[in-house]
C-alpha cells in the first residue's frame, strides 16, 4: 500500500508516518529526514540542501527528484510505502507516479492532516525548544508555511480529482489521530 500524508509542517506527519508504518508493515520514507541526515554526514547532497532548508524554502526539485527516484526504487518500498513530506510539489507528484508505475503500483491513499495554522506555529516553536531543529525559527517557521500554501497545497485538489485523498482533524492526542488516520487508511 503506498500512502502519502500530506499537510503543513508541524502537522504531525512524522509521528503518525511511524505509526503507521508500523502497523501497516511497509517502511516511512520521510525526504526531510534524508535530508537532515545529508546534512549531518556534509555529503554532496546535504551541502545543496542545507542553505534552502535553513531559510524554510524548499529544496529545489531537480535535487529531490533524484532523492525520490532513489528511495522509491528500493527493493524495501517494492511492498508499499508511506510517504511523509513528499511529493510537495506537483513535478515532485508526477515523480512518484513514474516511480509507482513502473512496478505497476500507484498512489492507493492521501491522508490530508487539517489543522489551525496558529496550532502548526505552537507546535513548531515547542519541536524546536526540544529538538533544536535549525529551521524551526519564527522566520523559517513563517516561511515553511507561506511555501506549503502556495507549493504544497495545490497537491491536494490534484490527488482530490483522483478521489484519494481523506481529510482527518489533526488536532487532539496522538491516540486520536492514529485513530483517524488508520480510519482513513482503511476505508
Ligand atoms: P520536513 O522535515 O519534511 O518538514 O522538511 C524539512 C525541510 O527539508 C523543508 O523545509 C525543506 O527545506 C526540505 N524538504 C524536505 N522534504 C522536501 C521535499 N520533498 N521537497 C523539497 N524540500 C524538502
Amino acid at each position: 500500500m503506498n500512502v502519502i500524508l500530506l499537510g503543513g509542517p508541524g502537522a504531525g506527519k512524522g509521528t503518525q508516518g511511524k505509526i503507521l508504518a508500523e502497523s501497516v508493515g511497509v517502511p516511512k520514507i520521510a525526504t526531510g529526514d534524508l535530508l537532515r541526515a545529508a546534512v549531518r554526514g556534509g555529503t554532496p547532497l546535504g551541502r545543496q540542501a542545507q542553505h534552502y532548508m535553513d531559510q524554510g524554502l524548499l529544496v529545489p526539485d531537480d535535487i529531490i527528484l533524484g532523492l525520490i527516484e532513489e528511495n522509491l526504487a528500493a527493493d524495501e518500498a517494492k511492498d508499499g510505502v508511506i510517504m511523509d513530506g513528499f511529493p510537495r510539489t506537483i513535478p515532485q507528484a508526477e515523480a512518484v507516479d513514474r516511480c509507482l508505475a513502473q512496478r505497476d503500483a500507484g498512489v492507493d491513499e492521501v491522508v490530508n492532516f487539517e489543522i489551525p495554522d496558529d496550532e502548526l506555529v505552537s507546535r513548531m516553536m515547542g519541536r524546536a525548544a526540544q529538538e533544536g531543529r535549525s529551521d524551526d525559527t519564527p522566520e523559517a517557521i513563517r516561511k515553511r508555511l507561506a511555501v506549503y500554501r502556495e507549493e504544497t497545497a495545490p497537491l491536494v485538489a490534484f490527488y482530490e480529482e483522483r478521489g484519494v485523498v481523506t481529510g482527518i482533524d489533526a488536532t487532539g492526542t496522538v491516540d486520536e489521530i492514529a485513530a483517524r488516520v488508520a480510519s482513513a487508511v482503511a476505508a
